[in-house]
C-alpha cells in the first residue's frame, strides 16, 4: 500500500534520506520510506514502533527460519517476496510485557 505524497519528509527508517513515498501504517500514521530502505525491505522485514519510533530490521530468511508456528511460518513465507514494512503499536523497548502477548520477540527475530 504505497502512496505518493506531495510533501517530502525524512525517511522514517534510516532518518537520512528525504522521500515522498510513505506507507500508512494506520490512519494518520505515515511511515516514510526512501528508495534505499524500500530496496532493503525486499530482503528484510522492517518493523517500526509507532510509539517510540524505534526501527527493527531483520533478514527475512532468518526470521522465517526461527518461526516455530507452522501457520505463522506459512504466512511469512507467502509474503517473503513482498516488501514488508509494518507499524507496531509497541516495541519490546516500550513495553516488554505487552510485546510478549502480542507477538513473541523471538518470532520477530528480536534480541531482548
Ligand atoms: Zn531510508
Ligand atoms: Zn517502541
Amino acid at each position: 500500500m504505497l502512496d505518493i505524497n506531495k510533501t517530502i519528509d525524512t525517511c522514517s527508517i534510516c532518518r537520512e534520506e528525504f522521500t515522498s513515498i510513505y506507507v500508512e501504517a494506520k490512519p494518520g500514521y505515515k511511515i516514510y520510506v526512501c528508495d534505499n530502505c524500500l530496496e532493503a525491505a525486499k530482503f528484510n522485514f522492517i518493523w517500526i514502533c509507532m510509539n517510540c519510533g524505534k526501527v527493527y530490521i531483520r533478514p527475512k530468511s532468518l526470521v522465517i527460519k526461527r518461526i516455530s508456528s507452522y501457520e505463522l511460518k506459512r504466512a511469512y513465507v507467502l509474503c517473503e517476496d513482498l516488501q514488508i514494512i509494518q507499524g507496531i503499536d509497541m516495541c519490546i523497548a516500550c513495553d516488554p510485557a505487552g510485546m510478549l502477548s502480542y507477538m513473541k520477540p523471538e518470532d520477530m527475530g528480536m534480541e531482548c
